[in-house]
Parts: C-alpha cells; sequence; structure tokens
C-alpha cells in the first residue's frame, strides 16, 4: 500500500482474555485540499458482510491513481472481535456470541440541549457553530468512553469506531444483507444526496436513534438543523451518514463491487471530496424510494422444506407463485404464494424454516 498519500495506523478496540489489546486498522488517503470535506466509512461491523472490503480495495487502487481533494478515512473489517468467529462454514456475524449484542445497536446517542446551542450560535457563521456543535459531540463520546465499567464488548467497539467517524463531514457504514441487492438506506432529508450512489432501491428512514451508526451521526445534525429552523434561521442538515447493502454476507464478489464503488465515487464527487474522472456505467438512473413503513419481514406461515422460484431483486404479484415447499410429516408439496405483491429486497432462508421464520423481506407495494 506504500503510497505518499496513504498511511495506515492501529486503533485499540478492545483487549483479549490473555492481556493483548485488539486493534482496528484505519488507513488514511490524505487529500489535496485542506479545506474539501472528509469522509469516513468502515466495513464489516456485522462479521459476515465482506463486500464493503471488496469495494475499499477497489477505492484504494483509485485513490492510488487519482489523490482525493478531501481526506478519505477507512476501516476494513471494523469488527476484529467478531471477524473470526464462526459456526461451521459461516461466521455467527450480526451479534456478540456471548451476550447477543447486535454490533450495530450500541452507538453513543445523547441529548442535547438545542434550543440553548441555537441561542447561543444564532448569529455565529455556519463554520462556527458546526466546529462548536462537533466539539460538543466529541466530548459526550469521549466522557462515554472513559466510564469503562459499563462498556460492554459491542458498546467500547462502537464507541471507539464512532469516536474516528465522527472527525468526518460524511459517513458510509459498509454491511450486506442475507441474500440481498444491493441497496441504501436513507433518512427523508438526505434522498437527493442517496440517489447519487446509482442502487436502485432505497429504504427511507425515520430521524429517530435505534442504536445504528447511520442514525448516530445525522440525528444530532438533523435535530440542530431543526431547532434552527424554529428559531428562524434555514440551515442545512451538515452531516450524513448512510448505510449502504452492499448485497449477499459471506461474499466477496469483484464484479458486483465495480458498480458499487462507482456508486461511492459518484457520491463523492456530489460532495465535493473528489474531482477526478470515474465512470457511471453501472449504475441505475431511476431509483425507487422504500418508505420503511411498507418495509417487511415475511415469515412462513408453514414450516416446511422451502424452494424458491425467485431471487433477490424480482418483484411479484399478489397471489403469484413464488416457491413451493415441502413437509415430510405428510410427504406433501405446497405451493407458496402471498396475499401482497413488492419487491423482494433480500432472501432469508434456503431450505429448511419453521413457522414465524422470517422468509424474505419485502418492500411491499401499496
Ligand atoms: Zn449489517
Amino acid at each position: 500500500m506504500e503510497h505518499s498519500y496513504i498511511s495506515k495506523e492501529k486503533i485499540k478496540v478492545s483487549q483479549a482474555s490473555n492481556g493483548n489489546d485488539i486493534f482496528i486498522e484505519k488507513i488514511t488517503i490524505t487529500g489535496s485540499d485542506k479545506n474539501a470535506p472528509s469522509v469516513y466509512m468502515q466495513a464489516s461491523m456485522h462479521a459476515s458482510e465482506l463486500q464493503g472490503n471488496a469495494v475499499m480495495v477497489d477505492l484504494i487502487d483509485y485513490f492510488k491513481k487519482h489523490q482525493p481533494k478531501g481526506n478519505i478515512y477507512l476501516i476494513p473489517q471494523c469488527n476484529p472481535i467478531g471477524m473470526d468467529v464462526f459456526q461451521g462454514a459461516g461466521h455467527q456475524g450480526r451479534f456478540d456470541s456471548a451476550s447477543g449484542d447486535n454490533w450495530n445497536r450500541y452507538y453513543f446517542f445523547k441529548t442535547i440541549d438545542y434550543a440553548a446551542f441555537v441561542k447561543e450560535h444564532l448569529n455565529s457563521n455556519t463554520a462556527e457553530y458546526k466546529k462548536a456543535f462537533e466539539k460538543i459531540l466529541a466530548k459526550q463520546l469521549d466522557e462515554a468512553l472513559s466510564e469503562e465499567w459499563f462498556l460492554s464488548r459491542a458498546k467500547r467497539l462502537n464507541y471507539s469506531v464512532q469516536k474516528e467517524a465522527i472527525k468526518a463531514d460524511y459517513v458510509l457504514d459498509l454491511h450486506t444483507d442475507t441474500d440481498a441487492i444491493t441497496y441504501i438506506y436513507t433518512p427523508e432529508f438526505a434522498k437527493k444526496a442517496a440517489e447519487k450512489f446509482g442502487y436502485r432501491e432505497t429504504l427511507v428512514i425515520g430521524n429517530d436513534f435505534g442504536g445504528a451508526l447511520d442514525e448516530a451521526i445525522f440525528v444530532p445534525w438533523w435535530k440542530l438543523q431543526e431547532e434552527f429552523k424554529k428559531q428562524g434561521r434555514d440551515e442545512e442538515v451538515l452531516k450524513e451518514c448512510f448505510t449502504l447493502e452492499l448485497g449477499s454476507e459471506e461474499y466477496i464478489n469483484f464484479d458486483d463491487a465495480k458498480m458499487q464503488t462507482q456508486g461511492v465515487l459518484n457520491y463523492l464527487a456530489y460532495r465535493g471530496i473528489i474531482d477526478s474522472p470515474f465512470e457511471t456505467n453501472r449504475l441505475s438512473t431511476k431509483i425507487t424510494h422504500n418508505d420503511i413503513a411498507n418495509y417487511k419481514a415475511i415469515r412462513a406461515v408453514e414450516g416446511g422444506l422451502y424452494e424458491w422460484f425467485v431471487k433477490a431483486g424480482d418483484t411479484f404479484k399478489a397471489n403469484e407463485i413464488v416457491g413451493q415447499y415441502i413437509q415430510t410429516s405428510t410427504m406433501e408439496k405446497k405451493p407458496l404464494w402471498f396475499p401482497f405483491g413488492g419487491t423482494i429486497i433480500s432472501l432469508h432462508i434456503k431450505g429448511a424454516a419453521c413457522q414465524g421464520s422470517q422468509l424474505m423481506n419485502l418492500a411491499i407495494y401499496k
């Protein structure tokens, strides 16, 4: 990786039972323009979700040829605790094997007196109040990180990477789904920016904090902007974070990465972080925004051994046969259909399902 403007540092995020420290590795690609905005990206917080690392390899190849304007921070395989915890052929994955904690639900978020802050900064310019607000967020997070007796592994890991993420202007959290298409989570206010990725489907989420990194990053800045509005001043939401879902878990595919990387570069160009040429021929121009309220985990009504006639990305209508299943208790074969239609974002089982097992995630047509 030897390159004059690319460097790497180790950051401690945990400690093993033998007392040895456990690190993540942060790669910094220093931009050519000190005033350009920066971006932070991490991959594989859910340890089974690998594809973001392929995108990072492609991005580094690109940046070796084209120095970005703004700084780029990359943390590949950002969960060294879950990284090598396997159950058979696959990872334990989404959860801390010891506690059941979802690795993407323990980011830091604390309430702030927005009204008081805005009152104080009503006449500050944008750069000034941005800096002052960043300082509050960083201080709160440092305080939370110092309360070590109360930090679970997931919390400590989440807070530690969040400390890196909040130093950047824009944040991309690279995940995957089970057996899925490439799609993106976006808050309502950032839909236009989300379209720049050129991923065919988006899921539009609310502006509330539920523990994930994207919300932990954008919710305080969204609330700040709302408070400015209340006090009579129109401001942009200064920071945004997207969760990118880059296909299926336990999967590396450089052909898909080509498209996914084009999307990231297109976003970076939109945000003024890069200004070098890149291709966009693999990106979708027609983007469908799906409201999260219509996005449902579909459950098996009957146990059985399932066969699919559809795949992620396919669309089907109500009452259309999408698969079949057998029940060996009767040795019967039954057709599978649903009383609603939609676009399949991801399929969740291959083969055996019990009653209540998650079959798929579906953007239901309304
Ligand atoms: Zn994930």
